[in-house]
């Protein structure tokens, strides 16, 4: 039976990650050097479930501790909701990465809200805001870097891996 979401607590969620961070992560890596039969499949199921427990209204973590990248349509589509140039956009609020990627210049994201956690560019955002923590997006074996990364700052992450953990150690249970 699903779970109704509950608020999320950063609180016990950060001695978590301090307590299992690296049992996770060494979990990710085995899991991506040998991958289990349908795995993609298991964490599209595991990403139905994780949603319809936690609520992110009541979390925000992701911008309030990390910066999605915009790409140059991000830029525009922004720059114009905002009614400036994208030059300005850039130079109010951006700065370039050592990778060429155009990241917040600081945290909290400035679009923020901090009191109600909603986003002041909703329905215009960055696509990769609209696509976090992407449990989904590609292969998993492909995205294990950045969900390796992930698990310390997003609670659904880190969700999503403790359920892959258990359905891993009961596929390996019911295999004896
Ligand atoms: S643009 Fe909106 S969704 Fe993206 S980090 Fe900023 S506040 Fe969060
Ligand atoms: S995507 Fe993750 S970090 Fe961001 S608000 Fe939702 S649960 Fe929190």
């Amino acid at each position: 039976m699903a779970m109704p979401a509950r608020p999320v607590n950063l609180r016990t969620f950060r001695k978590k990650v301090a307590d299992q961070k690296r049992r996770m992560r060494a979990f990710l890596t085995r899991t991506e050097n040998k991958p289990p039969a349908g795995l993609d499949a298991m964490v599209r199921d595991i990403d139905r479930e994780v949603w319809t427990a936690i609520d992110c209204l009541s979390c925000s973590n992701c911008c309030r501790k990390m910066t999605p990248t915009f790409t140059e349509a991000d830029v525009r589509r922004i720059a114009r909701h905002l009614k400036m140039s994208p030059q300005t956009f850039r130079e109010r609020w951006l700065k370039l990465d050592r990778n060429g990627d155009w990241m917040n210049r600081s945290q909290p994201c400035q679009f923020l809200d901090t009191k109600t956690n909603m986003c002041g560019i909703y329905d215009v955002r960055p696509r990769d805001c609209a696509g976090f923590p992407h449990l989904t997006r590609r292969k998993m074996t492909d995205y294990m870097v950045w969900h390796r990364q992930n698990l310390e700052y997003c609670p659904a992450t880190f969700r999503m891996v403790e359920k892959l953990m258990e359905r891993t150690a009961d596929l390996k249970r019911s295999s004896q």
